[in-house]
């Protein structure tokens, strides 16, 4: 069978599992284009317009793959660690394509839910397996190989500082620019936005352009994020947003970045919450460059590049004249060589 994946949401973290699991089942796996303007209009047509754009890019990529493939796979994401949720939108996902988009496709509904142990969460991969007909000693070959390709995947993201997931999958791999000649730029956001060109106006190269280098949540390691997150009196069960969370004070308190830009969608709960103890702390302690670009389909290039360019200036003017005026309450220069 010809089965489509959308190139939305989280692909760009969990590919390698679904992609193996599916092809090792016997079927062919057909990706959708990358996120180009049809496929932001075609979700922005087609889906409720309360949801926030990642949910609607999703809506315009199933319509892409409607044509050229038998099945869609639609995953149903619930939980992704133990004892811990994802945003409630990846839950409702297939039913909403089903009865948003027009002529909808054959979908394949794969559930996932590591809520109460990451053994079970395997569950949905293997029910769907035996709904696609194949035996159960085959279902547990391509679960392990799946689930091996999966953590080759996780570990060279945590490996390879400044490694874009979605680039390392279209086999463009290391780009090396995580120190460029001016510094790094700590790009917070959830995979779909940090990792799509398109619907991040293409950040990435914008920064590079300016001398600027870039390090994603994905390249910090689990323990860390974890270790940060401590400081808090309250586990955050949203995995997401454990991970932006504890990513961006990790940046911060290890001084890897020369600056943090937190990307957020319109509407967005999670982030909402997320973006603003990171910037308590870091108004409280770090006292970095710190902007929120918030996206939506209305977000205009211009706009944004304006954006960008205003908190590049704000860095390279701090570096230049901060000496002098100490914005953030440092130290203040004399003029005699020494600080007061
Ligand atoms: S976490 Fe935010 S951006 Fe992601 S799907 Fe939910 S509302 Fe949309």
């Amino acid at each position: 069978m010809k089965i489509g994946i959308p190139r939305a949401l989280l692909y760009s973290i969990y590919l390698p599992l679904w992609k193996t699991f599916l092809e090792s089942l016997g079927h062919q796996i057909v990706m959708s284009s990358h996120t180009d303007k049809k496929i932001l209009d075609n979700g922005v047509k087609f889906c409720v317009d309360d949801a926030c754009l990642p949910i609607k890019i999703f809506h315009g990529h199933v319509m892409d793959l409607a044509h050229k493939t038998d099945a869609v796979l639609v995953p149903r994401l619930v939980s992704i660690h133990p004892e811990e949720y994802i945003c409630p939108k990846f839950i409702g996902l297939p039913e909403m394509i089903k009865h948003s988009v027009p002529g909808s496709p054959s979908l394949l509904v794969m559930d996932y839910n590591a809520r109460s142990g990451t053994e079970k969460a395997y569950h949905g991969m293997k029910t769907l397996g035996r709904e696609l007909g194949a035996s159960e000693k085959l279902i547990k070959r391509a679960l392990s190989e799946a689930r091996i390709r999966q953590a080759e995947h996780e570990r060279r993201m945590e490996r390879e500082k400044g490694l874009n997931p979605a680039h390392a999958l279209d086999g463009k791999g290391m780009e090396g620019i995580i120190r460029l000649e001016q510094g790094t730029i700590g790009l917070i956001g959830h995979p779909y936005l940090v990792y799509d060109q398109f619907i991040n106006m293409d950040i990435c190269n914008k920064l590079a352009a300016r001398g600027y280098g870039t390090v994603f949540p994905e390249n910090i390691p689990m323990a860390d994020i974890e270790a940060a997150c401590k400081r808090y009196p309250k586990k955050m069960f949203w995995s997401y947003g454990k991970r932006l969370l504890g990513a961006g004070l990790t940046m911060m308190g290890d001084r890897q970045v020369d600056g943090l830009i937190l990307l957020t969608s319109f509407g967005c709960g999670i982030d909402s919450f997320v973006d603003e103890l990171l910037v308590i702390a870091n108004r409280r302690k770090y006292k970095l460059p710190l902007t929120i670009i918030t996206l939506d389909e209305h977000t205009g290039q211009a706009g944004f590049n304006t954006r960008l360019e205003a908190f590049i200036d704000m860095i390279e003017w701090r570096r230049r004249y901060d000496n002098y005026i100490p914005a953030h309450g440092l130290a203040v220069y004399t003029g005699k060589g020494t600080f007061r």
